[in-house]
């Protein structure tokens, strides 16, 4: 027998085609999937029924890009000459971290960093995992973490060859073996190729990732001119923008994702719409960076498919949607220039169309993976109704109004704490990882 669950009364944003917005909505949710939904009263006989009254109804967020063990430097001092450009901040910061980090600390972020989320609103994450020196087996560990916890994952071992060519290849194994082990275990977490970026790699491991993702049937991710010192290697070493090497190694295309692409041109922009390649947006990392402004009016007016990410800084989805509704605006001057329905579609049904997901997860509708989120909408100074919704969400919500979360139609956060995990746990474990790992980066 089915378990059968009725979320009702609520104001249910189910992020279809049509943007279908349910005044005294119910969503009826058969074991993990989406069986049906309305408006009144549902008359359906539930095992569960969860009132929603006074609450917004809407898709899981889709965490289209980050880091998970990003999380582990939250408030962390470090005692480096300040970075001066972007790739300071990588030399400085996220290399040395890189090479410190240890199977636990994969591990103790993966909870920490998954904990956040679910209670912000996100029921989906792509990671990529960085650790030289903690390879084989962080996938595993990354997922016993987000496995734990009830969050659906894409996970990555992200290659590169900074160090040595060996590095990537063992990058490589650690993505294949895990994908052989996905293959067999009935749980949240999934596949992805990585490449760190094409500054940092060849044209050879690109050929290699790219073949490798197309024949394991996963997406291939890569960071993208984040920062100016992607563009000017390749423009340097190969005489072309970093789109154009990526086209000419085959790596563009609909099961890649492309992080950021904040230093692209027209041109490039017109490449990836034409390979229908797609696009992860980290707005408030790139501020946090100081790499620039991604021309995301400009890839939504090509029909270019962006999800939005954090890149491993803000681990909550609302605070990131207000960055991405602001930043267009800023860099345009223009306030007209994105719209908040175009940026809760980025958050939600864009992002699952990044990997292919959207027939799965990112919008409320039958037959779909119950991966929903309930917000208590009592914060709301003014009236929250079908028309003005989408604007609190963009300009009123944070992650501290999520009460329920559920993936597959699990309830795996209910009123605003875990239902998997005691919560001093989580903290317990990453506390102690970070302290531990601070001191190794200063050691
Ligand atoms: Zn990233």
């Amino acid at each position: 027998m089915a378990h059968v669950r009725v979320i009702e009364n609520g104001l249910v944003v189910t992020m279809d085609d049509e943007n279908s917005i349910l005044e005294k909505g119910y969503v009826v949710i058969n074991d993990d999937r989406i069986s049906e939904m309305g408006s009144g009263e549902c008359e359906i006989d539930a095992d569960e029924s969860i009132n929603a009254s006074g609450c917004v109804v809407m898709p899981g967020l889709v965490t289209a890009h980050t880091h998970l063990y990003g999380i582990l430097l939250r408030g962390a001092t470090l005692d480096i000459e300040p970075p001066s450009d972007f790739a300071q901040v990588l030399q400085r910061v996220w290399w040395p971290l890189d090479e410190k980090l240890t199977l636990g600390d994969a591990y103790a972020s993966g909870l920490s960093a998954s904990a956040d989320l679910l209670k912000n609103g996100s029921t989906f994450l792509a990671d990529t995992y960085s650790g030289p020196n903690s390879i084989e087996g962080s996938l595993d560990r990354i997922a016993d973490a987000t496995n734990r916890l009830g969050i659906r994952a894409l996970l990555a071992f992200e290659m590169t060859e900074r160090h040595t060519e060996e590095e990537a290849s063992r990058g490589l194994e650690e993505n294949i073996r895990f994908a052989g082990e996905c293959d067999s275990c009935q749980n949240l977490a999934s596949l992805m190729v990585s490449i760190h970026a094409s500054f940092t790699v060849s044209d050879e491991l690109i050929e290699q990732s790219a073949a490798k993702a197309e024949q394991l049937g996963v997406p291939l991710t890569i960071h993208t001119s984040e920062g100016a010192v992607d563009l000017y290697h390749n423009l340097e070493q190969y005489g072309e923008r970093t789109v154009e090497r990526l086209h000419r190694l085959g790596a563009l295309g609909e099961n890649t994702v492309l992080a950021h692409c904040v230093h692209v041109n027209d041109e490039e922009l017109n490449l990836i719409a034409k390979t229908d390649s797609r696009v992860a947006h980290n707005p408030m990392s790139n501020n946090l960076n100081a790499v620039g402004t991604a021309p995301v009016p400009e890839m939504l007016s090509r029909g270019i498919k962006v999800g939005l990410g954090n890149d491993g800084w803000i681990f909550d989805p609302f605070e990131n949607m207000r960055c991405a509704y602001t930043i267009h605006k800023l860099s345009h001057r223009n306030p007209s220039i994105i719209s908040p329905l175009q940026v809760v579609r980025m958050a939600t049904i864009d992002g699952a169309r990044c990997y292919n997901l959207e027939s799965e997860i990112g919008s409320l509708e039958a037959g779909k993976a119950a991966d929903i989120v309930v917000i208590d909408g009592g914060r709301a100074p003014t009236p929250l109704t079908s028309e003005s919704v989408i604007g609190h969400i963009v300009n009123t919500f944070s992650g501290r109004d999520v009460r329920d979360t559920m993936v597959n139609g699990e309830p795996v956060v209910r009123n605003g704490r875990l239902t998997r995990m005691d919560e001093s746990e989580v903290v317990k474990a990453s506390r102690e990882a970070a302290r531990d790992l601070w001191s190794r980066m200063s050691g």
